[in-house]
This record gives C-alpha cells, sequence and structure tokens, in this order.
C-alpha cells in the first residue's frame, strides 16, 4: 500500500515551499453541516489532515454554515464525532459564521473602492443577463451605480429595509468573462432565515465564493484542496483575495471519490433518511461514516482505503470491493477467530461417552499471537452449518457426505456412518464416529481430510442475531438512472436480512461495537440494539467477495 512517489498535491505542496510562496503547511476540512459525513469526506478528511502532519503544519475544522436553512446542530456534532472516531483532531474549530462581520466590512470596502454594487435585478434576470458559454452576459442596468449610492444600499439591505430575493451585492468584474463565474458573481443575497448560530442578527448571507476564500484568508491557509468542481471557481478565488490584497490561499483541486453501488451526496443520502428507505444516517447500509462505523468498520480500514485509492486529477469511480477489502485486511488482524453455525443441522457422535465434555484449546487469532487462547467445548452433540453437508455429494465435495470423514476445526476427524430422516424426507440428524486419535493439535494418526468445518456443542452454544447487509443499491451506478426512474428505484431490495445464529459459548460477554471473524464465514459486529437477553452482530462484510455469485 505505500506509495513510492508523490502525487501532485504533494509535489505542488514541495514547489510551493521550496520556491517561498509559503513558509509551512496549513490545510482545513471545510463541510457544510447540512448532513452527516460519508466516504467521500473522509477522503477528504485523510487528505488534508495528512498533508498537514506530514509536514508539521495544522489542519483546522471550519463548518461551511453560510446557508442558514439547511445547516443544523446536529450535523455540526455529528460531523466533529466523525473526524475524531477517524483519527484525527482538529488545531483549530471555526465556523465561517464567525467571520460574517469581517466578511461584511470587506464588502464595503469593496463598493468603495468601486469593485462591488447592489443590484436590483429578481434572481431570474440575474441569470439570464448572466449569458451562456457561447454567450456573453450583459451588463446589470445598476452597474454603474456609484460607490456612494452602493454603500447606502447596502446598508439598507444589511438593516432590512427590502425583501428577500429583492436585491444583491455582487462584484463587478467583467460580464464578458469566457468564465461564467466571473460574470458579476453575487457576494450577498437577501434571506431573513434563523441561522443556528448566529440567530436573527443578519438578513443577508454571504455566497459560497465570496465566504470560502475569505475564510481561508483569516485563516492563514496556505493550500486550500478541494474537488475538482471548483476549479472553475478558481479565478474568483484568486479575484477577491487580490482585489482584497490579503493573504492569499492556493487552491488545489482532487477528483472526488465515487463508488459503486452506492450514492455520496448528502442531498441523496438525506433523501433516504427522510422517506424511511433506510433507518437513519447510520444505518449500517450508508456509506456514512457513522454507519460504516455501526457496520463495523475501522478507522485504519477506511484511512488506507483512502491512501490505497489515491489523489486523482480526473474523476472516476472507484470499486467497492476495494473499500470492503480494506475492512477485511486490517479485521484479519486484529479480530479474534469465533466458531458460530447458521441455519444448524445435528451431528451426533454414536461413539462419544455419554455425557462427556472435552475443552479444546482454540487459537483466537492466528495472525496475532497475543491474542491468545480460549477454550471451546466439545461433546457428543454438535451443530453444524447445513450448507456443510450432502447425502450425497460430488467427488470435489470437501465437505462432510455420507460415507466420508472432514475435520471439526480445533476437535477431532469424524466420520459420516449414517443420516436421521423425518417422515418427509429431510435429514434430521447425521450419525458419525469419531476418531480419538485425531485430537487437533496432537495428532499421530497420519490421517489425512480434505475438508475442516465449524461446529458448535448443542448444549453449550448461545443463539445470537444476525443482521446480514448487502449492498443498498443493486446497480453498480445508481445515480444513473434512465426512464424517468431515480436512484431509489435501484435500491436493493434484499439490502438486509436477519437470520439466527449459534455461537460458541465464549460469545458470551462480547460489547458492543466488539468485532469478530465467524470462522469460514465473515466479520461480524455487535450492534448496539443488543440487549441483555440477546447479542445482536452486524454482518461487516463476508471472508470473500461474493456479490452477484
Ligand atoms: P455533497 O455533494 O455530498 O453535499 P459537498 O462537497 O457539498 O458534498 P461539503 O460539506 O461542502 O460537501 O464537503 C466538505 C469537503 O469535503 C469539501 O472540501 C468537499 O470538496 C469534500 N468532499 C465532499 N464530497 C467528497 C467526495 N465524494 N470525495 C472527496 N471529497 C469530498
Ligand atoms: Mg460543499
Ligand atoms: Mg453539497
Amino acid at each position: 500500500n505505500e506509495r513510492t512517489s508523490k502525487h501532485f498535491i504533494e509535489q505542488a505542496i514541495d514547489s510551493d515551499l521550496a520556491g517561498g510562496r509559503f513558509t509551512s503547511v496549513q490545510t482545513r476540512f471545510p463541510p457544510e453541516p447540512n448532513g452527516y459525513l460519508h466516504i467521500g469526506h473522509a477522503k477528504s478528511i485523510c487528505l488534508n489532515f495528512g498533508l498537514a502532519q506530514k509536514h508539521s503544519g495544522t489542519c483546522n475544522l471550519r463548518f461551511d454554515d453560510t446557508n442558514p436553512s439547511k445547516e443544523e446542530t446536529e450535523y455540526v456534532e455529528s460531523i466533529m464525532e466523525d473526524v475524531q472516531w477517524l483519527g484525527f483532531q482538529w488545531d483549530n474549530l471555526h465556523y465561517t459564521s464567525d467571520y460574517f462581520d469581517q466578511l461584511y466590512d470587506w464588502a464595503e470596502r469593496l463598493i468603495s473602492e468601486g469593485k462591488a454594487y447592489v443590484c436590483d435585478l429578481s434572481p431570474e434576470d440575474t441569470r439570464t443577463y448572466r449569458g451562456t458559454v457561447t454567450e456573453p452576459g450583459v451588463n446589470s442596468p445598476h452597474r454603474d451605480r456609484s460607490p456612494e449610492e452602493n454603500l447606502d444600499l447596502f446598508r439598507r439591505m444589511k438593516t432590512g429595509e427590502f425583501p428577500d430575493g429583492s436585491r444583491t451585492l455582487r462584484a463587478k468584474i467583467d460580464m464578458a468573462a469566457p468564465n461564467l463565474n466571473l460574470r458579476d458573481p453575487v457576494m450577498y443575497r437577501i434571506m431573513r432565515a434563523h441561522h443556528h448560530r448566529t440567530g436573527d442578527k443578519w438578513c443577508i448571507y454571504p455566497m459560497y465564493d465570496w465566504a470560502h476564500g475569505q475564510s481561508d484568508s483569516i485563516e492563514g491557509i496556505s493550500f486550500s484542496v478541494c474537488t475538482l468542481e471548483f476549479e472553475q471557481h478558481r479565478p474568483l478565488y484568486d479575484w477577491y483575495c487580490n482585489a482584497l490584497q490579503i493573504h492569499h490561499p492556493r487552491q488545489i483541486e482532487f477528483a472526488r471519490l465515487n463508488i459503486t453501488y452506492t450514492v455520496l451526496s448528502k442531498r441523496k443520502l438525506l433523501q433516504l433518511v427522510q422517506e424511511n428507505h433506510v433507518t437513519g444516517w447510520d444505518d449500517p447500509r450508508m456509506p456514512t461514516i457513522s454507519g460504516l462505523r455501526r457496520r463495523g468498520y475501522t478507522p485504519e480500514a477506511i484511512r488506507n482505503f483512502a491512501t490505497d485509492v489515491g489523489v486523482a486529477k480526473f474523476n472516476s469511480t472507484i470499486d467497492a470491493v476495494r473499500l470492503e477489502n480494506a475492512v477485511r485486511e486490517h479485521l484479519n488482524r486484529i479480530a479474534s477467530r469465533r466458531m458460530v453455525v447458521f441455519d444448524p443441522i445435528k451431528l451426533t457422535i454414536t461413539n462419544w461417552p455419554k455425557g462427556h465434555v472435552e475443552m479444546m484449546q482454540a487459537v483466537n487469532n492466528p495472525e496475532d499471537e497475543t491474542a491468545g487462547t480460549r477454550e471451546v467445548p466439545f461433546s457428543g452433540s454438535l451443530l453444524i452449518g447445513s450448507d456443510d453437508f450432502r447425502e450425497e455429494a460430488p467427488r470435489k465435495f470437501f465437505r462432510l457426505k455420507k460415507g466420508g470423514a472432514v475435520r471439526l476445526r480445533g476437535g477431532y476427524i469424524v466420520d459420516c456412518q449414517d443420516v436421521v430422516k423425518d417422515e418427509a424426507g429431510n435429514i434430521t440428524e447425521i450419525l458419525c464416529t469419531y476418531d480419538p486419535e485425531t485430537k487437533s493439535g496432537q495428532d499421530n494418526s497420519g490421517r489425512k481430510v480434505k475438508g475442516t468445518i465449524h461446529w458448535v456443542s448443542q448444549a453449550h452454544c448461545q443463539e445470537i442475531d444476525v443482521r446480514n447487509y448487502d449492498r443498498l443499491f443493486s446497480t453498480e451506478n445508481p445515480d444513473q438512472a434512465k426512464d424517468g426512474k431515480s436512484f431509489l428505484d435501484n435500491l436493493n431490495p434484499d439490502s438486509l436480512s436477519t437470520v439466527s445464529g449459534f455461537a460458541e459459548p465464549a460469545i458470551s460477554g462480547a460489547q458492543i461495537g466488539d468485532r469478530f471473524q465467524f470462522e469460514r464465514l465473515g466479520y461480524y459486529v455487535v450492534d448496539p440494539d443488543t440487549t441483555a437477553e440477546k447479542l445482536i452482530f452486524n454482518r461487516i462484510v463476508p471472508l470473500r467477495d461474493s456479490w452477484g455469485k
């Protein structure tokens, strides 16, 4: 996973440090608190905090809260929790709304210098006058107001004299600029909306472009890393900094993360929550950080994934398997093994001494010696997964079949002698003999069998509930919905199924958030819905990728 060459952002930083444009690396992660963070944000967090760490710089968390109608304190709190859970700590915590006064003063300065004006065009007319990629824009009839008149109007906008949407403040740049963002962009709009932090103090709110770069500047950011869709905004970012002659950060764009079989847009994720397609922002099927956390993902797996996918200049879609492999790889190293049987069938050992129980030593994690061992009770009445048995099976079936032999993991080799059936002909019990010479770890019998299966002792096992989660969408690009359909039409109807499992007794005492490998099956985590009576597990990921198979 170790990258050997530096990506283009690291190269840009190196060159700016060497050339003296900046002397240190200050970055920020600037979420808008209008939803929970998702795996795409995780990539941006790892990138921004990672760059600062690497250069002994700083990284701020800044809430980009310029749009009061969509923002909530709940989101602010979840974002802070998620960043910390991912393993990062911001150097400074800021809110763009803390800069509203400074932004207002700077706006007055631009007005005084003839670089901004109050415009009375309606939102629709503003759009029409702006022109298109092929048509130059048309100057607003209010473009040539005097600085005095503009200042007066702007102050009256601020004090609430005019109705919502009736006027804007616009930068006076160039209505014929090939880049539409430079055609006198709106800096302020009138909007009477309660803000989660400033309350009703303001009835004018700054637009994103006007607030963002100036906030970067105030914080002394050197590298303002953002996603590709802001590339066309960079000339405006630079124009504002130049016009104000303030500290001028460098904006660098990278491709946003897309992943197959999911959507990464807060608007769509909000819709999934509001329309109850999922149980909440932290539903284990959600690509949100809180969803991944509840699903059992580790911060390390997410960070490794972010490093692994790297930083690119062109948009692409990453195969969901890569995220799943990242958590498999980490959990293989850290998760304790347990044996759990689903869809059980009884296996009776006919030559086992009646009532006898033998404690087997089982290694908790073959990848980690320090994880130690546990005892697993072995008896004459066991359960195995019915998948692991066939009355008649092809030669290549290496699990248990009538007349065949298999090793019971950590136990003995058993030979299947016969089966018991009910009146309908269904197998209700498998009758085996065990070979006392073949005890795991002290087997000198010289017997070799091809298969090893897991099992639990019927009298000792504990019943658990398991939620088997699958991909939330059944198509690779759920966003690409054709023929008047929406991404919702691509939801996977089978993304959740709940089953009972029978676990070896060492499972008892597992705490919420504990992760295990259920041998031969997959990785599982204890869900917060767990009660004193019943352990509830979420399947994090099966051992192998079996999607579509
Ligand atoms: P969404 O489209 O999901 O609403 P956004 O870009 O509007 O995302 P912000 O809260 O503004 O969400 O994002 C905060 C930071 O995270 C921004 O710098 C943004 O570029 C980055 N970011 C958001 N989505 C992704 C993604 N899919 N991949 C990488 N970075 C992302
Ligand atoms: Mg945004
Ligand atoms: Mg957005």
